[in-house]
């Protein structure tokens, strides 16, 4: 059983869910959504979820 499965919905963009497939591992370092982004004159309704890969997480045990 994974210990790493939280119910969360998880979301990645479009170079990380590429990402991980093992011939695209590269694209990793091109991801840029590190950040939430809010919709212009919306409050409290994002436009972009901010990447939720592993591969942003910082101070974690490295796996
Ligand atoms: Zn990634
Ligand atoms: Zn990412």
């Amino acid at each position: 059983m994974p210990v790493s499965a939280p119910t969360e919905e998880v979301t990645l963009s479009a170079e990380c869910t590429l990402a991980r497939q093992p011939d695209y591992l590269d694209l990793h370092a091109d991801c840029r959504q590190t950040e939430d982004v809010p919709m212009p004159h919306a409050r409290g309704i994002l436009l972009v979820h901010r990447c939720r890969c592993t591969c942003h997480r910082r101070g974690g045990d490295p796996a």
